[in-house]
């Protein structure tokens, strides 16, 4: 099987407890108004065969504390990443997974209830709401804890206080960065522009 995939990483330490792999998929139909993660939104690119993923993955998941997985939207390619969380399940290692659908649209699905998900944070962004809880663009987003583990691992982590941290990777072409910016990505621009950066943010390039 294939998976398209928009990058993988490790150590990623902003979206959710420890050092965690960060898997994000490419194809995202939802959409949202704002959205920083616009390069993730266009389909049939990046396609990897899901062995290959799985060989990259096998080098990080011994020593990572837990797995997320974001986009793009991952439930667009629903049977890659059932197929993919069946792998990760078996390291035994916490894995949250960040969906753009609303939950009434998810919780029919058998995703939510064979356990290969510990918390998922659902709902789209939306740029209007405040953003006052960690983990979350926007305070409509809502957390779902499907197994205990999820609980167990991050209700702490979820009760302190939002963080104002980005893990950045930096190239001479370009800054990627995991985490959740405060604001989107008001704040940075307007501190690079302080600073005599100019900075230009991901664009979607949708392709029919
Ligand atoms: S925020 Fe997520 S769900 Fe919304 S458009 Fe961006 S990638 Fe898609």
């Amino acid at each position: 099987m294939d998976i398209h995939i928009s990058r993988v990483h490790y150590p990623v330490t902003t979206l959710g407890p420890g050092k965690r792999i960060g898997i994000w998929l490419q194809g995202c139909s939802i959409h949202c108004e704002g959205c920083i993660s616009m390069d993730t939104w266009q389909f049939n690119t990046n396609k990897v065969s899901m062995k290959d993923l799985k060989q990259v993955l096998k080098t990080w998941l011994p020593q990572c504390d837990g797995i997320t997985i974001s986009g793009g939207e991952p439930f667009d390619q629903e049977k890659p990443l059932s197929e993919l969380l069946e792998f990760l399940n078996s390291y035994d290692k916490n894995i949250l997974v960040y969906s753009g659908y609303s939950f009434d649209v998810l919780k029919e699905k058998k995703l939510m209830q064979n356990g290969l998900i510990d918390v998922l944070i659902s709902e789209p962004y939306d740029h209007t709401q405040s953003q006052t809880k960690r983990l979350l663009g926007s305070d409509n987003q809502k957390v779902h804890f499907l197994t205990s583990v999820g609980k167990n691992e991050f209700t702490t982590y979820l009760e302190e206080p939002i963080e104002k941290k980005l893990d950045l990777h930096i190239t001479p072409e370009t800054i990627w960065m995991a985490g959740i910016p405060v604001d989107g990505m008001n704040e940075i621009t307007q501190a690079s522009k302080e600073n005599n950066v100019t900075l230009t943010h991901s664009q979607a390039v949708i392709k029919k």
